[in-house]
């Protein structure tokens, strides 16, 4: 037992590693918590996902099961490894894709979360050149809920929080040259998010109000919930498509006599459209 702070010794040690972890991730940004920029070394084109079924990325739902990438001795006998994504209900009949780079550096990224104490999901950002399709550069981030005590750090909003700070734009869907802070070869250029999980609705709002323009994603939201923690994001799916009288959430409208004054007084204004 330490004296100093009444941990034990792995315990101690422990928190010592998760803390200099934390701290040398946030003094390598240049804001706590986001991630830098990476440019690929060599010139990569970018295959645009195709339009769904038909194309020959098209992965046809078979019944095919990857092969495991974790180590065997890894898994412990109580929670026997998974290796086939849970699909249920046909969701995902006609979206299948086959695995590329990125979704597997954002798994990778969020396996590297585990092994760093954050949870359990990466999410990846791709730059891309609007004309040519070329990877500009990335950004990889992950799940910070608990290492930083805040329930909105996950993957994809802290993927869209660094790429939207290194750019100094909101929009990742339409970058033009003069707006960005970062250079880019081309007059525009857009985004793209790859995710290791399916996007909880939190995420999904953010990639669609980032107007990233494609989303991918690894593991489902079925995965997510048989995991044996709380990460079902199924019961806010079904609390968005339930009467507000009828939720878990207690959702009431106030009838404020001033409720309207700020949408008045932005019409009037100079405002920045987005
Ligand atoms: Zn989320």
């Amino acid at each position: 037992m330490n004296a100093n702070t009444g941990l034990s010794i792995e315990k101690a040690f422990m928190f010592k590693k998760l803390h200099l972890n934390l701290k040398n991730y946030k003094s390598g940004g240049n804001s706590p918590c986001l991630s830098e920029p990476v440019s690929p070394e060599e010139r990569i084109i970018y295959k645009l996902p195709p339009e769904y079924s038909g194309s020959e990325s098209h992965q046809k739902w078979d019944g095919y099961i990857p092969p495991c990438t974790l180590d065997a001795k890894e898994a412990d006998h109580v929670f026997p490894i998974q290796t086939a994504n849970i699909k249920v209900n046909n969701l995902y009949n006609g979206i299948e894709h086959c695995s590329d780079r990125w979704i597997e550096l954002a798994c990778e990224t969020a396996l590297k979360s585990v092994q760093e104490k954050g949870g359990p999901f990466g999410a990846v950002i791709l730059q891309l050149d609007k004309e040519t399709n070329q990877v500009i550069r990335y950004w990889k981030n992950f799940n910070q809920v608990t290492l930083t005590n805040d329930p909105t750090a996950h993957a994809e909003v802290m993927a869209i929080r660094s790429a939207c700070k290194s750019l100094g734009v909101f929009n990742l869907g339409e970058i033009k040259k003069e707006d960005a802070l970062l250079d880019q070869p081309g007059e525009l250029s857009y985004c793209i998010i790859y995710s290791s999980s399916e996007p909880c609705p939190m995420c999904y709002s953010a990639i669609c109000w980032a107007n990233l323009k494609v989303l991918l994603f690894a593991a489902t939201r079925f995965d997510a919930a048989v995991q044996g923690v709380n990460f079902s994001d199924e019961e806010i799916y079904n609390e968005l498509a339930t009467p507000y009288p009828d939720r878990n959430l207690k959702v009431l409208q106030c009838t404020a006599g001033n409720s309207l004054d700020a949408f008045n007084l932005w019409k009037r204004s100079a405002k920045i459209t987005y």
